[in-house]
Protein backbone atom coordinates (compact mmCIF):
# COMPACT_ATOMS: atom_id res chain seq x y z
CA UNK A 1 0.00 0.00 0.00
CA UNK A 2 2.61 2.45 0.81
CA UNK A 3 4.72 2.10 -2.47
CA UNK A 4 1.12 3.33 -3.47
CA UNK A 5 0.03 5.99 -1.25
CA UNK A 6 2.00 8.47 0.57
CA UNK A 7 2.25 6.87 4.34
CA UNK A 8 3.46 8.77 7.27
CA UNK A 9 3.30 8.80 11.14
CA UNK A 10 4.82 9.57 14.41
CA UNK A 11 5.26 9.04 17.91
CA UNK A 12 2.93 11.12 19.22
CA UNK A 13 -0.26 9.71 16.67
CA UNK A 14 1.14 6.39 17.87
CA UNK A 15 1.51 6.33 21.10
CA UNK A 16 -1.29 9.22 22.40
CA UNK A 17 -3.81 8.86 19.38
CA UNK A 18 -4.20 4.96 18.41
CA UNK A 19 -5.84 2.66 20.87
CA UNK A 20 -3.91 -0.73 19.72
CA UNK A 21 -6.77 -2.92 21.31
CA UNK A 22 -8.84 -1.50 18.90
CA UNK A 23 -6.36 -2.15 15.92
CA UNK A 24 -8.06 -2.39 12.64
CA UNK A 25 -11.25 -0.97 13.42
CA UNK A 26 -9.92 2.07 15.22
CA UNK A 27 -10.31 5.10 13.81
CA UNK A 28 -7.27 7.19 14.24
CA UNK A 29 -5.61 3.54 12.91
CA UNK A 30 -7.25 3.61 9.88
CA UNK A 31 -6.86 7.59 9.61
CA UNK A 32 -3.49 7.00 9.64
CA UNK A 33 -1.97 3.36 8.11
CA UNK A 34 -3.56 2.61 4.43
CA UNK A 35 -5.29 -0.34 4.81
CA UNK A 36 -5.19 -3.26 1.36
CA UNK A 37 -8.96 -2.95 0.85
CA UNK A 38 -8.12 0.75 0.05
CA UNK A 39 -7.02 0.10 -3.31
CA UNK A 40 -8.50 -2.11 -6.15
CA UNK A 41 -7.90 -6.17 -5.22
CA UNK A 42 -6.17 -6.88 -8.99
CA UNK A 43 -3.49 -3.96 -8.46
CA UNK A 44 -2.91 -5.04 -4.62
CA UNK A 45 -2.12 -8.47 -5.77
CA UNK A 46 -0.44 -7.07 -9.02
CA UNK A 47 1.89 -4.98 -6.56
CA UNK A 48 2.61 -7.64 -4.25
CA UNK A 49 3.90 -9.85 -6.88
CA UNK A 50 6.16 -7.50 -8.09
CA UNK A 51 7.19 -6.81 -4.37
CA UNK A 52 7.91 -10.11 -3.57
CA UNK A 53 9.63 -11.62 -7.18
CA UNK A 54 12.40 -8.69 -6.29
CA UNK A 55 10.93 -6.87 -9.85
CA UNK A 56 13.44 -4.52 -10.69
CA UNK A 57 13.03 -0.92 -9.51
CA UNK A 58 12.08 0.81 -13.21
CA UNK A 59 9.36 -1.94 -13.43
CA UNK A 60 7.80 -1.50 -9.66
CA UNK A 61 7.61 2.35 -10.93
CA UNK A 62 5.95 2.29 -13.96
CA UNK A 63 3.58 -0.41 -12.07
CA UNK A 64 2.82 1.92 -8.97
CA UNK A 65 2.73 4.73 -11.59
CA UNK A 66 -0.30 3.65 -13.24
CA UNK A 67 -1.97 2.46 -10.11
CA UNK A 68 -2.16 6.22 -8.64
CA UNK A 69 -2.98 7.48 -12.57
CA UNK A 70 -6.47 5.61 -12.16
CA UNK A 71 -6.67 7.38 -8.91
CA UNK A 72 -7.64 10.57 -9.94
CA UNK A 73 -4.62 12.41 -8.83
CA UNK A 74 -5.48 16.17 -9.61
CA UNK A 75 -9.40 16.24 -8.46
CA UNK A 76 -11.33 19.29 -9.74
CA UNK A 77 -8.45 20.06 -12.38
CA UNK A 78 -6.13 21.00 -9.48
CA UNK A 79 -2.92 21.85 -11.83
CA UNK A 80 -4.90 23.57 -14.04
CA UNK A 81 -5.71 26.52 -10.89
CA UNK A 82 -2.44 27.21 -10.82
CA UNK A 83 -3.32 29.25 -13.64
CA UNK A 84 -4.22 32.24 -11.33
CA UNK A 85 -7.89 33.80 -11.45
CA UNK A 86 -8.46 36.36 -14.38
CA UNK A 87 -4.48 36.29 -15.26
CA UNK A 88 -2.63 34.04 -17.86
CA UNK A 89 0.62 33.87 -16.79
CA UNK A 90 1.24 30.91 -14.42
CA UNK A 91 1.80 31.28 -10.97
CA UNK A 92 3.35 28.10 -9.36
CA UNK A 93 1.75 27.22 -6.25
CA UNK A 94 -0.96 29.60 -6.14
CA UNK A 95 -5.05 29.38 -6.74
CA UNK A 96 -7.00 31.97 -6.99
CA UNK A 97 -10.26 31.07 -7.73
CA UNK A 98 -12.84 33.34 -5.44
CA UNK A 99 -11.89 36.65 -6.50
CA UNK A 100 -11.48 37.51 -2.08
CA UNK A 101 -9.25 34.30 -1.82
CA UNK A 102 -5.88 33.91 -2.68
CA UNK A 103 -4.22 30.10 -1.82
CA UNK A 104 -0.83 29.89 -1.39
CA UNK A 105 1.23 26.81 -1.29
CA UNK A 106 4.56 27.44 0.25
CA UNK A 107 7.18 25.03 -0.95
CA UNK A 108 8.83 24.35 2.16
CA UNK A 109 5.58 23.32 3.57
CA UNK A 110 4.88 20.50 1.44
CA UNK A 111 4.51 17.71 3.81
CA UNK A 112 2.50 16.97 7.11
CA UNK A 113 3.77 15.61 10.86
CA UNK A 114 1.15 12.95 9.68
CA UNK A 115 -0.39 12.06 6.53
CA UNK A 116 -4.02 11.30 6.38
CA UNK A 117 -4.90 7.98 4.72
CA UNK A 118 -7.96 10.26 2.51
CA UNK A 119 -5.91 13.50 2.14
CA UNK A 120 -7.57 14.68 -1.18
CA UNK A 121 -3.83 16.09 -1.82
CA UNK A 122 -1.98 12.50 -1.68
CA UNK A 123 -0.34 12.98 -5.19
CA UNK A 124 1.39 16.18 -3.54
CA UNK A 125 3.64 13.38 -1.19
CA UNK A 126 4.40 10.76 -3.60
CA UNK A 127 7.32 11.04 -6.18
CA UNK A 128 5.79 12.08 -9.51
CA UNK A 129 7.56 15.57 -9.72
CA UNK A 130 4.48 16.78 -12.45
CA UNK A 131 1.44 16.26 -9.87
CA UNK A 132 3.00 18.62 -7.68
CA UNK A 133 2.20 22.10 -6.97
CA UNK A 134 4.38 24.77 -4.43
CA UNK A 135 5.94 27.82 -4.74
CA UNK A 136 9.02 29.64 -2.68
CA UNK A 137 8.71 32.72 -3.99
CA UNK A 138 7.36 35.31 -1.65
CA UNK A 139 8.01 38.48 -3.68
CA UNK A 140 5.94 37.27 -6.50
CA UNK A 141 3.10 36.46 -4.10
CA UNK A 142 3.21 39.72 -3.00
CA UNK A 143 3.76 41.17 -6.20
CA UNK A 144 0.35 39.38 -7.55
CA UNK A 145 -1.47 40.66 -4.22
CA UNK A 146 -0.17 44.51 -5.09
CA UNK A 147 -2.40 44.20 -8.58
CA UNK A 148 -5.01 42.26 -7.21
CA UNK A 149 -6.30 44.75 -4.44
CA UNK A 150 -9.63 42.06 -4.47
CA UNK A 151 -7.92 39.68 -2.58
CA UNK A 152 -8.16 40.17 1.18
CA UNK A 153 -7.53 37.25 2.74
CA UNK A 154 -4.14 34.75 2.07
CA UNK A 155 -4.80 31.00 2.59
CA UNK A 156 -1.68 29.36 3.37
CA UNK A 157 -2.08 25.62 2.68
CA UNK A 158 0.13 22.60 1.49
CA UNK A 159 0.83 19.83 2.92
CA UNK A 160 0.77 21.77 6.16
CA UNK A 161 2.56 25.29 6.59
CA UNK A 162 3.29 24.02 9.92
CA UNK A 163 5.94 21.65 9.20
CA UNK A 164 7.99 24.81 8.69
CA UNK A 165 10.17 26.33 11.45
CA UNK A 166 9.14 29.56 12.65
CA UNK A 167 11.65 31.28 10.65
CA UNK A 168 11.00 29.91 7.67
CA UNK A 169 7.22 30.78 8.40
CA UNK A 170 8.13 34.51 9.30
CA UNK A 171 9.78 34.40 5.41
CA UNK A 172 6.40 34.53 4.01
CA UNK A 173 4.42 35.94 6.52
CA UNK A 174 5.58 39.02 7.46
CA UNK A 175 5.82 40.47 3.67
CA UNK A 176 1.98 40.10 4.17
CA UNK A 177 1.82 42.37 7.10
CA UNK A 178 2.05 45.72 5.34
CA UNK A 179 -0.58 44.97 2.79
CA UNK A 180 -3.43 46.69 4.07
CA UNK A 181 -5.70 45.40 2.07
CA UNK A 182 -5.22 41.63 3.64
CA UNK A 183 -7.88 41.20 6.21
CA UNK A 184 -7.10 37.88 7.39
CA UNK A 185 -4.20 35.32 7.50
CA UNK A 186 -5.24 31.62 7.27
CA UNK A 187 -3.15 29.23 8.12
CA UNK A 188 -4.86 25.52 6.76
CA UNK A 189 -2.87 22.65 9.57
CA UNK A 190 -3.17 19.44 11.04
CA UNK A 191 -0.67 20.74 13.58
CA UNK A 192 -2.84 20.84 16.96
CA UNK A 193 -4.43 17.31 16.22
CA UNK A 194 -0.72 15.25 15.07
CA UNK A 195 1.73 17.25 16.87
CA UNK A 196 0.43 20.19 18.91
CA UNK A 197 3.83 20.11 20.66
CA UNK A 198 4.89 22.50 17.49
CA UNK A 199 3.50 24.90 19.79
CA UNK A 200 4.34 23.88 23.32
CA UNK A 201 7.91 22.34 23.24
CA UNK A 202 9.60 22.47 20.04
CA UNK A 203 12.62 24.44 19.36
CA UNK A 204 10.70 27.25 18.04
CA UNK A 205 7.31 26.97 19.37
CA UNK A 206 8.22 30.37 21.05
CA UNK A 207 9.05 31.99 18.03
CA UNK A 208 6.34 30.57 16.03
CA UNK A 209 3.46 32.35 18.67
CA UNK A 210 5.27 35.31 18.96
CA UNK A 211 5.10 35.34 14.89
CA UNK A 212 1.04 35.05 15.53
CA UNK A 213 1.02 38.04 17.91
CA UNK A 214 2.51 40.29 14.97
CA UNK A 215 0.26 39.32 12.98
CA UNK A 216 -2.86 39.99 15.41
CA UNK A 217 -0.80 43.37 16.35
CA UNK A 218 -0.47 44.37 12.36
CA UNK A 219 -4.51 44.38 12.76
CA UNK A 220 -5.31 41.46 10.71
CA UNK A 221 -7.11 38.41 11.75
CA UNK A 222 -4.90 35.18 12.10
CA UNK A 223 -7.14 32.33 11.29
CA UNK A 224 -5.57 28.95 12.49
CA UNK A 225 -7.88 26.62 9.92
CA UNK A 226 -7.54 23.25 11.98
CA UNK A 227 -8.27 20.27 10.69
CA UNK A 228 -9.99 18.19 13.04
CA UNK A 229 -11.01 14.40 11.91
CA UNK A 230 -12.60 13.01 15.29
CA UNK A 231 -13.04 13.65 18.77
CA UNK A 232 -10.25 11.48 19.96
CA UNK A 233 -7.21 14.02 18.63
CA UNK A 234 -8.86 16.64 20.95
CA UNK A 235 -8.76 14.78 24.00
CA UNK A 236 -4.86 15.17 24.51
CA UNK A 237 -3.81 17.26 27.84
CA UNK A 238 -1.55 18.36 25.32
CA UNK A 239 -3.49 19.75 22.51
CA UNK A 240 -5.79 21.39 25.15
CA UNK A 241 -2.64 23.44 25.94
CA UNK A 242 -1.13 24.02 22.25
CA UNK A 243 -4.85 25.45 21.96
CA UNK A 244 -4.73 28.06 24.74
CA UNK A 245 -1.40 28.90 23.81
CA UNK A 246 -2.70 29.87 19.75
CA UNK A 247 -5.45 31.55 21.50
CA UNK A 248 -3.10 33.38 24.16
CA UNK A 249 -1.61 34.87 20.50
CA UNK A 250 -5.25 36.34 19.66
CA UNK A 251 -5.48 33.70 17.18
CA UNK A 252 -8.88 32.22 16.09
CA UNK A 253 -8.88 28.71 15.53
CA UNK A 254 -11.62 27.49 12.67
CA UNK A 255 -12.23 23.94 12.69
CA UNK A 256 -13.00 21.39 9.38
CA UNK A 257 -12.33 18.21 8.13
CA UNK A 258 -14.03 16.01 5.43
CA UNK A 259 -16.90 13.26 6.15
CA UNK A 260 -15.24 9.75 6.05
CA UNK A 261 -16.54 6.19 5.88
CA UNK A 262 -15.34 4.23 8.41
CA UNK A 263 -13.72 7.24 10.50
CA UNK A 264 -16.29 9.94 11.63
CA UNK A 265 -19.35 8.51 9.70
CA UNK A 266 -21.92 9.04 12.89
CA UNK A 267 -23.72 12.24 14.01
CA UNK A 268 -22.15 11.36 17.64
CA UNK A 269 -18.79 12.01 16.37
CA UNK A 270 -19.28 15.27 14.83
CA UNK A 271 -21.39 16.63 17.76
CA UNK A 272 -18.99 15.46 20.21
CA UNK A 273 -16.01 17.27 17.92
CA UNK A 274 -18.13 20.25 17.69
CA UNK A 275 -19.10 20.68 21.50
CA UNK A 276 -15.33 20.09 22.47
CA UNK A 277 -14.17 22.78 20.04
CA UNK A 278 -16.86 25.07 21.32
CA UNK A 279 -15.32 24.27 25.13
CA UNK A 280 -12.06 24.60 23.77
CA UNK A 281 -12.67 28.54 22.42
CA UNK A 282 -12.58 27.14 18.73
CA UNK A 283 -14.96 27.88 16.23
CA UNK A 284 -16.62 24.62 13.87
CA UNK A 285 -16.41 25.88 9.98
CA UNK A 286 -16.80 23.33 7.12
CA UNK A 287 -17.66 19.56 7.12
CA UNK A 288 -16.73 18.55 3.83
CA UNK A 289 -18.03 15.81 1.37
CA UNK A 290 -14.93 13.60 0.62
CA UNK A 291 -13.74 14.05 -3.06
CA UNK A 292 -13.28 12.08 -6.09
CA UNK A 293 -9.60 10.92 -5.34
CA UNK A 294 -7.44 8.38 -4.29
CA UNK A 295 -8.86 5.75 -2.53
CA UNK A 296 -12.38 7.39 -2.72
CA UNK A 297 -14.63 4.22 -2.86
CA UNK A 298 -13.14 3.05 0.39
CA UNK A 299 -13.98 6.57 2.00
CA UNK A 300 -17.09 7.68 0.45
CA UNK A 301 -20.33 8.59 2.28
CA UNK A 302 -22.95 9.34 -0.14
CA UNK A 303 -24.46 12.45 -0.44
CA UNK A 304 -27.95 12.05 1.06
CA UNK A 305 -26.63 9.78 4.15
CA UNK A 306 -23.63 12.92 4.39
CA UNK A 307 -26.69 15.08 4.96
CA UNK A 308 -28.30 12.61 7.49
CA UNK A 309 -25.29 12.76 9.64
CA UNK A 310 -24.83 16.61 9.51
CA UNK A 311 -28.20 17.34 9.83
CA UNK A 312 -28.42 14.56 12.94
CA UNK A 313 -25.57 16.16 14.51
CA UNK A 314 -26.21 20.01 14.10
CA UNK A 315 -29.93 19.36 15.31
CA UNK A 316 -28.60 18.56 18.99
CA UNK A 317 -26.03 21.34 19.79
CA UNK A 318 -26.15 24.93 20.85
CA UNK A 319 -26.24 28.21 18.51
CA UNK A 320 -22.61 28.38 19.05
CA UNK A 321 -21.75 25.27 17.47
CA UNK A 322 -23.97 26.22 14.32
CA UNK A 323 -20.82 28.00 12.92
CA UNK A 324 -20.40 24.93 10.84
CA UNK A 325 -21.60 24.74 7.40
CA UNK A 326 -21.96 21.43 5.37
CA UNK A 327 -21.72 18.99 3.87
CA UNK A 328 -19.95 21.12 1.86
CA UNK A 329 -18.20 19.41 -1.68
CA UNK A 330 -14.89 21.61 -3.02
CA UNK A 331 -15.61 21.16 -6.43
CA UNK A 332 -14.94 22.89 -10.27
CA UNK A 333 -17.46 25.53 -10.16
CA UNK A 334 -17.29 26.28 -6.46
CA UNK A 335 -18.32 25.04 -2.77
CA UNK A 336 -21.85 22.88 -3.16
CA UNK A 337 -23.40 22.60 -0.08
CA UNK A 338 -25.98 20.05 0.47
CA UNK A 339 -28.98 21.91 2.39
CA UNK A 340 -31.49 19.02 2.20
CA UNK A 341 -33.98 16.56 0.64
CA UNK A 342 -36.90 17.96 -0.46
CA UNK A 343 -40.06 16.99 -1.79
CA UNK A 344 -41.59 19.42 -4.31
CA UNK A 345 -44.67 18.77 -6.82
CA UNK A 346 -44.01 15.50 -6.31
CA UNK A 347 -40.42 14.75 -6.70
CA UNK A 348 -38.02 14.06 -4.88
CA UNK A 349 -34.95 16.32 -4.85
CA UNK A 350 -31.94 17.41 -3.14
CA UNK A 351 -31.64 21.67 -2.08
CA UNK A 352 -28.05 23.01 -2.55
CA UNK A 353 -26.37 26.28 -3.01
CA UNK A 354 -22.83 27.57 -3.20
CA UNK A 355 -21.08 28.66 -0.25
CA UNK A 356 -18.18 30.09 -2.93
CA UNK A 357 -18.55 29.95 -7.00
CA UNK A 358 -15.97 30.87 -9.07
CA UNK A 359 -18.90 33.00 -10.27
CA UNK A 360 -19.64 35.24 -7.16
CA UNK A 361 -23.31 36.01 -8.90
CA UNK A 362 -24.15 32.33 -7.88
CA UNK A 363 -23.21 32.41 -4.34
CA UNK A 364 -26.38 31.49 -2.10
CA UNK A 365 -28.69 31.30 -4.69
CA UNK A 366 -30.66 27.60 -4.17
CA UNK A 367 -30.90 25.05 -6.76
CA UNK A 368 -32.47 21.45 -6.98
CA UNK A 369 -30.71 18.15 -8.39
CA UNK A 370 -32.22 14.76 -8.79
CA UNK A 371 -32.64 12.84 -5.43
CA UNK A 372 -30.43 9.95 -6.23
CA UNK A 373 -29.59 7.98 -2.77
CA UNK A 374 -26.28 6.82 -4.23
CA UNK A 375 -24.94 9.74 -5.44
CA UNK A 376 -21.21 10.23 -3.59
CA UNK A 377 -20.04 13.95 -5.50
CA UNK A 378 -21.35 16.76 -7.81
CA UNK A 379 -20.53 14.72 -11.14
CA UNK A 380 -23.20 12.05 -9.91
CA UNK A 381 -26.08 14.86 -10.06
CA UNK A 382 -28.55 15.28 -12.53
CA UNK A 383 -30.50 18.91 -12.35
CA UNK A 384 -33.72 19.07 -11.38
CA UNK A 385 -36.83 21.42 -12.62
CA UNK A 386 -34.09 22.79 -15.23
CA UNK A 387 -31.72 21.56 -17.89
CA UNK A 388 -28.63 22.21 -16.16
CA UNK A 389 -27.13 23.45 -12.79
CA UNK A 390 -26.48 26.79 -12.54
CA UNK A 391 -22.79 26.83 -13.11
CA UNK A 392 -22.78 25.12 -16.38
CA UNK A 393 -22.71 27.12 -19.45
CA UNK A 394 -25.34 27.68 -21.05
CA UNK A 395 -26.36 25.60 -24.09
CA UNK A 396 -25.45 26.85 -27.30
CA UNK A 397 -28.24 28.54 -29.46
CA UNK A 398 -29.04 27.04 -31.92
CA UNK A 399 -27.92 27.97 -35.50
CA UNK A 400 -30.75 29.19 -37.70
CA UNK A 401 -29.95 27.84 -41.42
CA UNK A 402 -30.96 29.57 -44.39
C1 LIG B 1 -12.40 26.65 0.31
C2 LIG B 1 -11.54 27.38 -0.58
C3 LIG B 1 -11.23 28.71 -0.28
C4 LIG B 1 -11.73 29.41 0.97
O1 LIG B 1 -13.12 29.51 0.96
P1 LIG B 1 -13.89 30.07 2.24
O2 LIG B 1 -15.33 29.74 1.98
O3 LIG B 1 -13.60 31.52 2.30
O4 LIG B 1 -13.34 29.34 3.41
C5 LIG B 1 -10.44 29.39 -1.18
N1 LIG B 1 -9.97 28.83 -2.32
C6 LIG B 1 -10.27 27.55 -2.65
C7 LIG B 1 -9.74 26.99 -3.93
C8 LIG B 1 -11.06 26.78 -1.79
O5 LIG B 1 -11.35 25.52 -2.10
Amino acid sequence: MATVLPFRTNSYVVEELIDWSRVPSDPIYRLVFPQSDMLPESDVIRLATLLRDGAAPAELRTAVHEVRMRLNPQPAGQLDLNLPYLDSQPMPGMQHKYPETLLYFPRQGQTCHAYCTYCFRWAQFVDEPELKMASGDVENLVAYLRAHPEVTSVLLTGGDPMIMSGSVLARYIEPLLALDQLESIRIGTKSLAYWPQRFLTDPDADETLRLFERVVKSGKNLAFMAHFSHPREMETDLVERAVAALLGTGAVIRTQAPLIRTINDHPDTWSNMWRHQVRLGMVPYYMFVERDTGPQDYFAVPLARAYEIFQRAYSGVSGLCRTVRGPSMSATPGKVCVDGVAEIAGQRVFVLHLIQARDPELVGRPFFARFDPQATWLTDLRPAFADRFPFDPAAPARRISA
